[in-house]
Order: C-alpha cells, then structure tokens, then sequence
C-alpha cells in the first residue's frame, strides 16, 4: 500500500510570491471559486467559505463570468495576494477529511459524498505518494521478476512509470515507432481531445502549461512523450515490435510472449507478468462498402491519415459522423471545394464553448505559481466533465418518460442540446430534423461540438450534410441507395474503430491451454473488475471489458486505478512468495453479475440505444455502469479472498 498523507495537502509552489504584477493580473483572472478553495486551503475559515456558497454553480471554466458579486471576489483576492506575498509564508495545517468535502461542495455548487475525499487526495494531483520501493517492511521484487507491457499509449507509458516506482524490472512492447499511441497515430486535421486536458492527463504530472483547456493532438503527444521521457521510460521500450501471442508456461510459472519486429522474424520472450494496454479505440480498418477499393483518388481513415494530401479545392467526402469526424470536418471545410458528410445514424450534439479557448497568461501564472490552484482546478473540471455527469446515463427511480429521456437530469441534457441545435439551425429546420436523434441523449457517445462548428460547419454552402444509405463506391463517386450520384476527389473515413474482437489478432492461452480470445468469442468479452480473468494468471487487462468510463471523461483516472491494482496485486503475490495470482471463478461470476444487474438501468440498455458499446447480442461489453469515484475505491486494494494465490 502507498503510505500518504491524508490530512495534508501538498504543494511545490514556492512562497513568497515575489513577482507581484504577475500575481495581481493572475488573481484577477483566476476562478473564483479555485481561489475560494486555495485560500480556504490555508485559513480553514468555514464562514468566510459559506458566505461565497448561494453565488457557486456549476459552471467550472476559468474563462467564464464569475457569479460572485464583484466586492466579494475582489476581497477574497485581496487576502489572496496579501497571504501569497507575506514574506513570511503562512503554515499549512492539515484539514479536516468533512471541511475538505465541505469545500468541494461548495466548490461545484452541489454536495459531494464524503467518498470522494480519498479521490481527491490521489487523482487531483494533491498526494505525494511515497515510492512503494521506499515503503518501509514491503517486500521487493525478486531482481527476475519481470513484467511486459503491451502498448506504448497513455496507459503503457503509466504502467511503465508505476512499475519502476515499484521496483519492477519492466519492458513495454510497442508497434509504433514511438511512445503515446492514439497521439502519435491519429494526425488528422483539427484533431485534439474534446475532454479538459486539466483532468485528461496524469495525476502525478500535472501539466500547468496546456495551451487550451482542450489542445491539439500534437501537444498531447509532446505531454504524453515528456512525461515519458522525464521518467526514463524510453530505454524499456521495444518499438516496432508486435505481440503475436502469450502462453502461460505452468512449469516456469512465467508468460512465453510470442514478438514478431521489423523483420518479420518471430522470437519469445519470457515474463511473469503481462499488462495488456494495446488500447481500446486503437485498431481500424477500412469499412466494408461495396466498391471502396476501386475508388481512385485517395481514401483515409482519420486514424491512418496521410497530411501529404492537398485537399484545397477538392472535393471531398466525409463518412460518419461521430466524434473523429465532428473534428475533421470544421477544420477542413474552407479550403476543399466541396465536402458532403455522410451520416448513417444520429448523434447528440452538445456545445463546448471552452473547446478552442486558449489558456491565457494570467491564469497559467496561477497554474504555476498558486499552491494548490492546478490541484482545486482539476477536481472541479473532474467534476463537472466526470462523475458529475453520472445522472446523465443511470436512470431515476420511476421516471416515467422512458421513451425519451431516463432520468430528471437525462432530459435537461437533452433540451438543452435541443435547445442549443434548434436555436443555432433556426434557418434550417431541414438540418435539424436529420441530425436530432430520437433515443435518450448519452445512449451513445455524444458529440461535443467545438463552439459551434460542427454545426456551423453543416450551413455552409460548400457544405452538404447526406443521411441516405450509401450503396456503393465507384471510382470517382459515391452512390445513395437512392440513385444519387456524390463526385468526390479524396473519402475521408471517420468510421471509428474494431473493439471486437477485444483481443484483436493477439492470442493468450493460459492454464491448461486455455483459449482467451475462445473464451471471449467475436464480441464477449468478460472479466473480474476490468483487469484479470480466471484462468490466465498474472495477465492483466486495462480497460478491459465493462471498465470504460463513458458516462464522462475520466479515461486517465480509469487506467490510472488498474496500475495501481494490478501493482497491489503483484506486490500481494510478492509478499505471499506466490509464482500465480488470478481471480476466483466465483469472484468472476458476482462481478459479472453486478455490472449487468447495474446496466439494465442505464442509458446505454435504452431499446432506442444503439452504440458500439454493444454486442451482437446487445450485451454492453465495453461501458463501466458505475461512477469513476467507486470503480477508483473498488481497485485501491485487491479483495484477498477474490483472488487466488498459487
Ligand atoms: P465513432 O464514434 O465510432 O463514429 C464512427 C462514425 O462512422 C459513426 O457516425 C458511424 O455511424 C459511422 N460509420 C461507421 N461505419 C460506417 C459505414 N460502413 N458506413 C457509413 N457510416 C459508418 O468513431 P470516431 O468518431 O472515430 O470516434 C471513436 C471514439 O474515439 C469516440 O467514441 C471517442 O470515444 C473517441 N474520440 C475521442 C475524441 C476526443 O476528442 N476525445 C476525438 C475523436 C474520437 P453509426 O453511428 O451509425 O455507427
């Protein structure tokens, strides 16, 4: 277990602050209510707090008008600067766990069960952990016990920085030339990340530099590869390496982890454990359209694309139109001649209006310079783009207009998505009816429209938005099933990508020749928690089946809770001079077992719900139906009687 502590919050900004200018025009620009939070941090004066709680919603940018009167934010400033200048620097005390959760309430204007305290402390970047190598009693790993990562994403890169923290010897195992995965891969035009960067990256590297609130796919891969390199991860890496397959060695008590490189040659190595972080929405293919192939200009998926294609006055399709493509299409539409967007099903559209706002100065001063600023940020934009959101998809109690909406705050996401399309087409009813959706908002993953281009993008006259079934492609043309003829020079596929089999090409046999991939068929996965299964000891999955967060953002905080599992529950096998640890049958079954209990309330199991969280059997294998704060405090400490040693 990770030794910290709780009734301290920490912080490496340095008091005093002597450059006051900079301090002043942070201050004056800063969240209200982070400062609120920072400045409690220090006073602990509950009072002074409560008078700021009847002006706190839920708004949660700094860019947005506060609601606090302003007499009131300029007196909470002004104690801010005096205490962050007073040459000498005020003493932290530790808090109390209630008046923390008290703060957060009235951070986010709503009441936060005392649950999310623990959360805070580890996810909000305020822990300073000690090293579990450091931690005094704990059993080191034997110098052989070696540990391969499949994948150099965001989680292998994490995995691979929490093993050597632990003392793990750790070899990542990547197919790419470089580290970061899907921000190395997906190099589209206008491709970035329509979650917050302030929550969508590493609790232990917060990043008080991020340009936008929402920044471009390369400055995720300078932040991902950064962080990589800051913690020596490149030296462990085999790049251009693929793993063809692993087979569990009962004798050796060791993984034979099949690798095929550049050469084509294949080799083995050997492991004691395998993490499995090869990425969820990672592999793609072309679709399968009838005459795709014979199309003769260029064709590319948004994962696969190729920049050296001069799109300017050409005239281009875009297919699908989910959350790649809603990307893609604003950022090309003024230079291509033409571009037709063909839409097979309908999303949910909401506005992002902090989607292309940059970070100014004044408020990355206060990133940087204001202790514990970047931390009380964090946890409002986890709230309001992560749990917070939770009511969205879980249904309410006898909610009684199921066949649009599911919950109280189901239906008020979607009028104001409504409310937002309607207001913003009010000269096109056309568009409106072909792109509002008929099932509850959230049954599949919304789009989040970028201060309204998307939606801008569909009313320009270059623009045509096509909801035909496509029949076929020749090689010059997209042709509807009605007879309708699109002459296209480039087709753009943003058709997403292959979750099932979960597996994909990989093969993992464990005890007794155990087939996973078998076990799971063409799209059933199944697991204990979203990490391990009988049966294939000391192989770990991350996002693993029924782990995806898609209430909300929160991917980081996901797979930043299985490493610390998977950790624990190698240290568990350490501890006990076990060689295998994998979960019970029964521990499988009642996992199993709650998830689909939990789902059947859930948006996402709407009759009108189609997504590619489900199954060919209409079993929704991906999503996880419990809030980020739970599924974070079931993976803190594996449960010893759900698991076996051997
Ligand atoms: P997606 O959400 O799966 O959307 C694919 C689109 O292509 C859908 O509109 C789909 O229609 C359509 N489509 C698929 N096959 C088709 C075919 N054969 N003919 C016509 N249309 C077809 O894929 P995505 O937009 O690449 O996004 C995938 C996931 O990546 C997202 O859900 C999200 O989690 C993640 N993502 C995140 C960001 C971010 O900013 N954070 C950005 C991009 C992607 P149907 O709806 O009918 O299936």
């Amino acid at each position: 277990m990770n030794v910290v502590n709780h009734a301290q919050l920490t912080s490496e900004c340095e008091l005093p602050i002597t450059d006051h200018a900079g301090l002043r025009s942070a201050l004056a620009d800063a969240n209200v209510p982070t400062l609120l939070m920072v400045y409690t941090t220090y006073s602990q004066d509950r009072a002074y707090l409560d008078s700021f709680a009847p002006y706190l919603t839920g708004l949660y940018t700094a860019e947005m008008p506060s609601t606090v009167p302003e007499e009131m934010a300029q007196d909470l400033r002004d104690r801010l600067f005096a205490l962050l200048t007073d040459p000498v620097p005020p003493k932290e005390r530790p808090i109390d766990p209630e008046l923390l959760r008290h703060m957060m309430s009235v951070s986010v204007g709503e009441e936060v069960a005392a649950g999310i305290v623990p959360v805070l402390y580890d996810q909000m970047g305020f822990e300073r952990v000690v090293p579990r190598k450091d931690l005094p009693g704990r059993k080191a790993p034997p110098a052989d016990f070696r540990v391969l990562v499949i994948g150099g994403g965001m989680t292998g890169i994490a995995a691979g920085i929490k093993l050597a923290e632990a003392g793990y010897d750790y070899t990542i195992i990547e197919k790419n030339a470089s580290l970061a995965g899907t921000w190395y891969e997906n190099t589209y035009p206008g491709v970035g990340v329509d979650t917050p960067s302030h929550f969508y990256s590493y609790s232990f590297e917060l990043n008080p530099d991020w340009s936008h609130y929402h920044p471009k796919g390369k400055e995720i891969y300078d932040y991902l590869t950064g962080v990589a390199n800051k913690y020596g991860v490149p030296p462990h890496v085999q790049f251009e390496t693929m793993v063809t397959s692993a087979t569990w060695d009962e004798g050796k008590a060791r993984w034979i982890v099949g690798l095929r490189g550049k050469d084509g040659k294949e080799r083995f190595e050997e492991a004691n454990a395998v993490i499995l972080a090869h990425g969820v929405l990672n592999r793609w293919t072309m679709p399968q359209i009838p005459g795709l192939d014979t199309f003769k200009g260029p064709k590319m998926h948004t994962a696969g694309w190729d920049n050296s294609v001069d799109l300017k006055g050409k005239r281009v399709a875009v297919i699908g139109t989910g959350a790649s493509a809603a990307q893609l299409a604003p950022a090309i539409a003024d230079e291509v001649a033409e571009l037709t967007i063909f839409q097979r099903s309908k999303h949910w559209v909401l506005n992002n209006p902090d989607i292309n706002v940059g970070v100014n100065d004044a408020i990355r001063f206060a990133l940087k310079n204001i202790p514990h600023y970047k931390e009380w940020f964090r946890f409002r934009v986890y709230w309001f783009t992560g749990d917070g959101l939770y009511g969205n998809v879980c249904a309410d109690d006898g909610w009684e207009d199921m066949e649009n909406s599911i919950s109280a705050q189901n239906k008020a996401a979607r009028d104001y998505a409504i409310y937002y399309i309607q207001n913003k087409l009010a000269d096109r009813p056309d568009l409106v009816e072909k792109i509002v959706p008929d099932y509850p908002i959230f049954g599949k993953r919304i789009v989040l429209d970028a201060d309204g281009g998307w939606l801008d993008t569909l009313v320009k006259p270059n623009v045509t938005l096509e909801t035909g079934a496509i029949d076929h492609v020749e090689e010059n043309a997209i042709v509807m099933a009605d007879g309708t003829r699109y002459e296209v020079d480039v087709i753009a596929l943003a058709t997403g990508f292959e979750l099932a089999p979960a597996l994909g090409p990989l093969k993992v046999y464990g005890r007794g020749g155990a087939d996973l991939a078998k076990a799971w068929g063409k799209d059933d996965a199944r697991s204990y928690l979203g990490v391990m299964a009988p049966q294939y000891p000391n192989f770990f999955l991350t996002l693993g089946p029924n782990s995806a967060p898609n209430h909300a953002a929160g991917v980081n905080m996901v797979l930043e809770a299985q490493i610390h599992y998977i950790i624990e529950a190698l240290d568990m096998l350490v501890a006990a001079d076990a060689h295998a640890i994998e979960p019970s049958m029964a521990a499988y079954e009642e996992w199993n077992r709650r998830v689909e209990e939990q789902m059947k309330n859930m948006v996402w199991s709407h009759p009108k719900a189609k997504s590619y969280y489900l199954n060919s059997k209409g079993r929704n294998y991906v999503s996880c139906p419990f809030r980020l704060a739970d599924y974070w405090s079931w993976t803190r400490q594996p449960d010893r009687t759900a698991l076996q040693l051997t």
